[in-house]
């Protein structure tokens, strides 16, 4: 599956994007809330980890946007070990499930399973815009037959511009 990991500690971010690479996932990897807000809007991922302590925008802030802009990717929150109104806060802003550090990586693995087995699969269909095709479980782009170069950032903005196109 495509997981999006939001962390700001770029050493545990790592270790946890090279385990589910090594699991057989797909990563990607965001070190703020907003550029995590962005990736995980531009609505490509079976599930997100969401750290709770980001600068900025924080967990509990990304995962209340998301739900509120209608976006039910399920989310793993990862929270401080024992902090109660970290997971209750979690839980309230439509977390699907938490996990307190430190954690087993087995475990987190686990927990993803359950969560993409209740959500039911992946759902990263294909979009169109006029000539433009987008692939979300591939991150790729195409005008026509020729593919478009962007970077991760370029391609979350313009995912979440075209998953808007209809709704406007
Ligand atoms: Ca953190």
């Amino acid at each position: 599956m495509r997981v999006l990991v939001v962390e700001d500690e770029r050493r545990l971010a790592g270790l946890l994007a090279r385990g589910l690479r090594e699991a057989g996932h797909a990563v990607d990897v965001r070190h703020t809330g907003s550029d995590g807000l962005l990736a995980a809007s531009a609505g490509a991922y079976d599930s997100v980890v969401l750290d709770v302590m980001l600068p900025g925008l924080d967990g509990v802030a990304v995962c209340r946007t998301l739900r509120q802009r209608g976006n039910m990717v399920p989310v793993l929150m990862l929270t401080a070990r024992g902090d109660v109104p970290d997971r209750v806060a979690g839980l309230d802003a439509g977390a699907d499930d938490y996990l307190a550090k430190p954690f087993s990586f087995d475990e987190l693995l686990a927990r993803l399973r359950a969560l993409h087995r209740r959500a039911g699969g992946p759902s990263s269909a294909e979009v169109r815009a006029g000539d433009l095709l987008l692939d979300p479980a591939r991150r790729r782009v195409f005008r026509g037959e020729v593919e478009i170069d962007l970077s991760a950032r370029e391609f979350d903005i313009l995912a979440l511009l075209l998953s808007r196109a209809g709704s406007a």
